[in-house]
């Protein structure tokens, strides 16, 4: 019997339990993060060769330049070479960045609106209005930059797939105005989904009104793959656009957050020779290069791409079990609850959960109010608006394994009496 059936009187006693429970883990003073995918400590630890690893004998990189000083701003050519092959795309389409791809995200639209990107007209400061397509759910800080820039996002839903293609063409085709999109190709941020190679086509190759269209190919998790029997191809989109006649609609980046140090690794783009010749004018002007020491160190570390895939399952290694968990703990908790879903993802950072629609605030709030911080309600829809009220981002990598479970039920619980909550008119003041 589901638990949304249950008569009147069932339901009561149940919510009157879970009530009970619920005020077991308010004694526990719990004080617990789930909101953000951050790399455990454990991880973390595995890269400490990364404090250490330059010596004397690294300063001079392979093409003879002195990492110490200014010079080689596309980065040190090894780990280009080396990101080239991680990511599929040549080498001299690629572009070290700093220790956040975002920021090479932001500078790309922030050049958009100021001098505009290949194939522009104008600035896109100077058009009307700016309209971008957002998978949704989608990772809150895409949203954050297009909500600085007063983008107009048009929330389009991601599907096993990838987003739904037959609406943006029909978008794309006659709305000048609709500038590009965000995408996380493969395990995105929340949902896991890894796109078709059929989506990749269709973007590839679709008609959009703007000359200029760009597709923000967002890949921080092309390689961060849960299960060995699972291995997503990483496409290279340059090249299947450029033989689609639309050689610059893609810009591609890449982050070794979640490889190495989250926030204290390197980023990366590729694009097309158009687009990167603006980028570098618009770096250019910002700083003379990058921190080529940081990229030595990284260089030393991940070594070769047999290492990087070596390093990367002692990752899995570590956030497997509590992916794993998680999951089971929901399975056991929640396999009768029927207007609740969630993914199973093959890799990436997040679960999404689903839960009954008009109760996703107040699971946040319950799970807070007893020390467990999940991400916000809200956080994976632009503005922070979930029109359902139904989604939550769920964070396994950080905590403890002990933690985590704690967290887990916890969280049942607040799903289960949300519910009960709602089914039975009950309004707490908890
Ligand atoms: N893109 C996605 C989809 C993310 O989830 C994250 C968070 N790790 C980032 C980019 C941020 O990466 P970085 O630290 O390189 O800015």
């Amino acid at each position: 019997m589901y638990f949304e059936d249950l008569s009147k009187e069932e339901l009561s006693t149940e919510y009157h339990r879970l009530l009970a429970r619920y005020h077991e883990y308010l004694a526990m003073h719990l004080s617990l993060d789930m909101s953000r995918g951050k790399p455990s400590v454990e991880q973390l630890d595995n890269a400490n060769e990364l404090l250490t690893n330059v010596t004397h004998d690294d300063v001079i990189d392979a093409a003879g330049v002195d990492i110490r000083n200014y010079g080689e701003p596309d980065g040190i050519s090894e780990l280009r070479d080396l990101i080239s092959q991680i990511i599929n795309i040549d080498s001299k389409n690629i572009i070290i960045g700093g220790v956040a791809s975002l920021n090479l995200m932001f500078e790309t639209i922030s050049r958009a609106y100021l001098k505009g990107l290949a194939n522009s007209d104008t600035p896109w400061s100077k058009l009307q209005a700016v309209k971008f397509i957002a998978p949704v759910p989608g990772y809150d800080r895409h949203f954050q930059v297009s909500d600085y820039f007063g983008m107009q996002i048009i929330n389009i839903p991601l599907e096993e797939n990838g987003p739904n293609m037959d609406l943006i063409e029909g978008l794309v085709k006659n709305d000048p105005l609709i500038k590009g999109m965000w995408c996380v190709p493969i395990y995105a941020n929340p949902e896991g989904t890894v796109y078709s190679h059929e989506t990749i086509v269709r973007l590839a190759s679709m008609e959009c009104a703007a000359k200029d269209f760009t597709i923000i190919w967002d890949n921080a998790y092309c390689i961060h793959n849960l299960y060995d029997d699972y291995t997503p191809e990483i496409y290279n989109v340059l090249d299947i656009a450029e033989k689609y006649g639309n050689p610059d609609r893609f810009i591609n980046y890449f982050s070794s957050s979640k490889i190495t140090y989250a926030g204290g690794g390197i980023s990366a783009l590729a694009a097309s020779d158009k687009n990167l010749e603006l980028l570098r004018e618009t770096f250019s002007r910002k700083s003379i290069c990058e921190d080529k020491v940081n990229q030595m160190r990284h260089f030393k570390y991940l070594k070769d791409l047999d290492n990087v895939h070596k390093i990367m399952k002692q990752h899995a290694s570590v956030i497997r079990p509590k992916f794993e968990m998680v999951l089971d703990i929901f399975d056991r908790e929640l396999s009768e609850v029927k207007t609740v879903h969630w993914t199973k993802p093959k890799g990436g950072y997040f679960i999404s959960f689903y839960c009954r629609p008009g109760t996703a605030r107040r699971v946040y709030h319950l799970c807070k109010n007893a020390g467990v911080i999940l991400t916000s309600a809200g956080a994976s829809y632009p503005h922070g608006i979930d029109p359902y009220d139904s989604n939550i981002r769920v964070a396994p990598s950080y905590p403890t394994l002990d933690e985590l479970k704690t967290s887990a039920e916890l969280f049942c619980c607040c799903v289960k009496l949300s519910i009960a909550e709602k089914l039975l008119n009950i309004s707490s003041n908890l």
